[in-house]
């Protein structure tokens, strides 16, 4: 399914279930602003290689837009405006004062150098500084990005603007950037669990997990359930799978795969095929990878009864209802990997104070943010009777609906 229907799918019933007139619809689902850029850079054996870069900028009625630059081959038009008007309504939910926006470069990070993306970065900056800044749109890393790059963002963005920490996050600390960013988004899956199972009179430690995908979000959800006690049965990343029914030890499975590049030979498991991760026997599944990966055709195959969304758009609206009818419970992308983009803000906090929080000051905030937005995503689902993916655009389009309104045309 293409990703703006899938995204769009969420909001309509949403947008039926707030009763919003046809003017308001269309005033929501359409983007503020389409970037596309060509980025042309050498490659290391002298050869001039062309990319297409992308920023959309979905909504600004809360605040300045926000949201992550994607590396991935898979990257177009239609994904990036998906997951820029994600951004706007994962924004809502955990009430930050920003709106939503999302960019993204087509290319295969792994197959290029550091030096290459460095140019690839500094090009993507050239073209699109004038449209992106502090206070109208903030990006941050995603998908094939991490702080290096950023670093490399605010480098080149500074040569046109100054010194202008605040206008990216997820940087270095060196360079302005949060204690805490990096684990925040898995923090932050771990932190809304809690209040999921929590409300089912279950806790962390009562079950077994399946993660797909071991990047930055994948890798920090590991750690961080096995911490609180969860027991980690099978992972999987590009490269392979390992499961262990026991358990795996997560902390040599962290130090294996930094030497080695992938989870696969991992000892402390058994390998199997990585396409059957999802499948796997576990209590709760988590998808921390690419979108569309349960869908209507493998959606009654999942085992799991919990799904937490690490990953941005991986059920389709088909799946869904799939897995609702079999009683499996969705933490939905737009609050379930909040946790980054808080975090992300309260950087952004931090450079526009010029004043540096302590680590434990950012993961008390998150936590209470995050139960804060569960309290308000429960008296929705109370108040509507209905999913609790529906209770979250239902309650990001009320308050992007009221902002907008109140701004007035
Ligand atoms: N890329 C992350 C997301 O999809 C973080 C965005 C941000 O920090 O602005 O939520």
């Amino acid at each position: 399914m293409n990703p703006i229907e899938a995204t769009n799918r969420n909001f309509h019933v949403a947008a039926q279930l707030l009763d919003l007139d046809e003017h308001n619809v269309r005033q929501l689902l359409t983007p503020h602003r389409e970037i596309k850029v060509e980025c042309s850079i050498t490659l290391d054996d002298g050869t001039l290689a062309t990319f297409v870069g992308y920023r959309i900028q979905h909504d600004q009625s809360r605040g300045p837009m926000k949201g992550g630059i994607r590396f991935h081959h898979e990257v177009d038009h239609d994904e990036v405006g998906a997951l820029a008007a994600l951004m706007t309504w994962k924004t809502a939910v955990v009430n930050l004062p920003y709106g939503g926006a999302k960019g993204g470069i087509g290319c295969n990070p792994s197959g290029m150098t550091e030096a290459e993306l460095q140019r690839l970065t500094r090009v993507f900056v050239q073209k699109m500084h004038d449209l992106v800044g502090t206070y109208t749109d903030i990006p941050a890393p995603d998908m094939g990005t991490n702080a290096r790059v950023m670093g490399w963002f605010v480098d080149e963005y500074a040569k046109f603007h100054g010194w202008s920490p605040g206008v990216v996050t997820g940087k270095p600390i060196e360079l302005g950037g949060s204690l805490g960013r990096d684990s925040a988004t898995g923090r932050g899956l771990l932190y809304g669990a809690e209040c999921l199972f929590e409300s089912d009179g279950r806790d962390v430690k009562d079950f077994t997990y399946a993660i797909q995908g071991f990047g930055n979000v994948g890798s920090w959800a590991a750690r961080l359930f096995h911490e609180r006690g969860g027991r980690i049965v099978a992972v999987s990343d590009v490269g392979g799978a390992i499961r262990n029914p026991a358990g795996l030890d997560v902390p040599a499975l962290v130090d294996y795969v930094a030497v080695k590049g992938g989870v696969k030979g991992f000892p402390g498991g058994e390998s199997f095929p990585r396409d059957q991760l999802l499948f796997q026997e576990c209590d709760v599944l988590i998808p921390a990878a690419l979108g569309g990966v349960i869908h209507a055709d493998n959606a009654a195959e999942i085992r799991a009864r919990y799904i937490l969304e690490a990953a941005n758009n991986p059920v389709e609206p088909d799946a869904d209802a799939i897995l609702s009818k079999r009683g499996v419970t969705v933490l939905p992308d737009i609050y379930a990997n909040a946790g980054g983009v808080t975090v992300s803000y309260f950087e952004w906090v931090q450079n526009l104070q010029h004043y540096k929080w302590e680590e434990e000051r950012v993961h008390t905030e998150l936590r209470h943010r995050m139960r804060s937005a569960w309290n308000d995503l429960q008296a929705t689902r109370t108040r509507y009777g209905c999913s609790l993916r529906t209770a979250a655009f239902a309650l990001a389009v009320s308050r992007v609906d009221r902002a907008t309104r109140l701004r007035g045309l």
